[in-house]
C-alpha cells in the first residue's frame, strides 16, 4: 500500500497513512485533533523516489527542510519521545506538589533518579543564594559588555 499524506485545516498538523489507492481520497482523522484532515497532493511517490534517498545521483541542494520522510518520520518520533518525557516530568512535579500542600512548585529540587522532592528551608536557601550569585555574574558580565561597547 501506497503512503499519504495528510493535512489538518484545524489545527495544520501533516502525517502519514499506509492507505490503499481506492481509499486515498477520503478523510483521515487528524491524529492531534480528531478533525477529518484531507490528503495533500504532493506525497508518496515522490518521497519514495526522491534522490536523496538512493545512493546513486547528486542530492539535492538544501532547502533547509527535508524532503525524505523516513528522515522526518525519525525526527517525530524522536519529539514525541521528548514531549513524552516532558509531560512524565510535569505529572511527577504536580504529584509532589499535591502530596505537599505547602509547596510553590518553585520549591522543589529533582533527584538524581528524576524525582521530585520538596527542598527544606536550609537547601532551598542555598539554592536560592546560589541563584541570586548567578544573576549577580550575569549582571556584572553585561556591564562588562556594555563598558566595551
Ligand atoms: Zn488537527
Amino acid at each position: 500500500m501506497p503512503i499519504y499524506s495528510y493535512q489538518c485545516a484545524a489545527c495544520g498538523l501533516r502525517f502519514d497513512r499506509l492507505r490503499k489507492m481506492s481509499e486515498s481520497d477520503s478523510p483521515q482523522d487528524c491524529v492531534e485533533c480528531g478533525t477529518p484532515a484531507r490528503k495533500m497532493v504532493t506525497a508518496a511517490a515522490f518521497t519514495f523516489n526522491h534522490p536523496a534517498s538512493q545512493t546513486r545521483g547528486m542530492a539535492p541542494p538544501s532547502t533547509g527542510t527535508s524532503d525524505d520522510w523516513n528522515y522526518d518520520k525519525a525526527i517525530g518520533r524522536d519529539a514525541a519521545r521528548r514531549w513524552e518525557h516532558i509531560g512524565q516530568r510535569i505529572d511527577r512535579k504536580r504529584q509532589v506538589i499535591a502530596d505537599n500542600p505547602g509547596s510553590t512548585g518553585y520549591d522543589l529540587s529533582r533527584n538524581p533518579d528524576g524525582s521530585y522532592r520538596v527542598m527544606q528551608p536550609a537547601e532551598r536557601a542555598q539554592s536560592e543564594a546560589g541563584r541570586a550569585l548567578g544573576a549577580e555574574v550575569q549582571k556584572a558580565i553585561q556591564a562588562e559588555k556594555k563598558g566595551d561597547g
